[in-house]
């Protein structure tokens, strides 16, 4: 059994294999951004006005203005001003050519085709040409998009962009009390929430997932199964049958597939069975049957692998908080992850007993971290949190 922090050492070794592949923006959210991209344009792309006003000289100390033309937005002004004269400008129109500044309609006072200033401006109420971005300006760096990235990549002007392309995923449930949802149920059997699960954690990445079925425990048909997995998909993702068991086959189908494991047994609960291996370019996680160890284990160990394949410098997000109940737990050899729900600034555990209780999962929305020798974390101590 190795410690958690080796075994993210040995994902951490995994060579980037980032391929890219070019998107239209409306297909990009939560894709990878292969590279640093730069604006092609000033952003915005002319000075422009931030109010439905009057645009005047910036040097210009009048009172009185002679309205000279009226400039809507994507309006392109005609003249440049001259002092005492002002265009009547609306919000995201460009500034007349010798204008500076622009005061809001409200201050303003209109008689004859002219205005008088009744009140005191504060700001030029001015969006000077490039203030958020110039041409050439980093515009985003390599990441996962987010909505808000989407539209900064369309206001320079991006109609597609580069992303990496993710690893394609293959599951295999084994275990032969498992049965698919919409089979009946025979005695000793259950429904496999493993292989849904894992498909729903994987969508966000945008890995192509591929359920390969389940297999039950019968070394031949387990390998056959792990071969075909090996061939189609760059990770194969099993769930149960990896550890001690009469019955648990997939370390030793695994080992005469030719596959080498890098681990197997971590030091960390749930999932202290799970298992990682490599055959050549392809890589496999051997996860623990119970459902919530299959849940964790995807957060601790497959996500930071898959970032890691992609080429993506990544760390999941945690924080810290207080906790709104007291923790205290018997085994302390193990670093523990709990699942708690993160509310009014505090987290408090869910009600768990175990790693079969999935149901306990449904009030969570984050992990804490126990560590290691730890067992009592008193009620208002700081923890790590890290959301999912
Ligand atoms: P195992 O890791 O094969 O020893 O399985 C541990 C526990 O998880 C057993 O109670 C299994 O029935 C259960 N289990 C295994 N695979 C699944 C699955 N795909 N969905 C739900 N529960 C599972
Ligand atoms: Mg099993």
């Amino acid at each position: 059994m190795i410690e958690l922090e080796e075994a993210l050492e040995i994902i951490g070794r995994v060579e980037p294999r980032s391929s890219y592949e070019t998107v239209l923006l409306e297909k990009a959210l939560g894709r990878a951004l292969a590279r640093e991209v730069r604006s092609p344009i000033d952003s915005p792309p002319f000075s422009k006005s931030a109010m439905d006003g009057f645009a005047i000289r910036s040097d210009d100390d009048s009172m009185s203005f002679q309205i000279v033309e009226v400039v809507p937005a994507g309006g392109a002004p005609r003249s440049e001003l001259r002092p005492g004269e002002c265009a009547r400008i609306m919000t995201g129109a460009m500034l007349p050519p010798g204008a500076g500044r622009v005061v809001r309609k409200e201050l303003m006072e209109e008689m004859d085709g002219s205005v008088t200033v009744m009140g005191l401006e504060t700001g030029d109420n001015v969006i000077a040409q490039g203030s958020n971005l110039r041409a050439g300006d980093t515009v985003l760096p390599p990441k996962m998009l987010a909505a808000q990235d989407i539209g900064i990549l369309a206001a320079s002007g991006f109609v597609s962009v580069e992303v990496i392309t993710p690893p394609s995923v293959a599951i295999i449930s084994t275990g032969s009390e498992i049965r698919s949802p919409g089979e009946p149920l025979g005695p000793g059997e259950i429904y496999n929430s493993n292989a849904a699960q894992l498909v729903a954690q994987l969508a966000p990445l945008h890995c192509p997932s591929r359920f390969l079925g389940v297999v039950i425990d019968e070394p031949a048909q387990l390998s056959r199964a792990i071969e075909s997995a090996l061939v189609s998909c760059e990770l194969v993702l099993l769930t149960g049958g990896v550890s001690a068991g009469d019955f648990d086959f997939v370390p030793r189908c695994l080992s005469e597939l030719g596959a080498r494991v890098l681990f197997h047994g971590v030091a960390v609960k749930p999932g202290k069975p799970t298992l990682f291996a490599r055959r050549g370019e392809r890589y496999v996680f051997g996860l623990p049957g119970n459902p919530v160890s299959s849940f964790v284990i995807f957060e601790i160990f497959v996500k930071p692998f898959l970032h890691r394949w992609m080429g993506l410098d990544w760390n999941p997000h945690v924080f810290r908080a207080r906790l709104g109940a007291k923790v205290h737990r018997r085994g302390t050899e193990r670093t523990e992850f709990l699942p708690v729900s993160a509310r009014d600034g505090r987290v408090v555990p869910v009600a768990y007993y175990g790693s079969a209780h999935l149901n306990a999962l449904r009030d969570a929305d984050a992990l804490i971290r126990v560590e290691k020798g730890v067992d009592t974390l008193e009620e208002g101590a700081e923890v790590d949190v890290r959301p999912f």
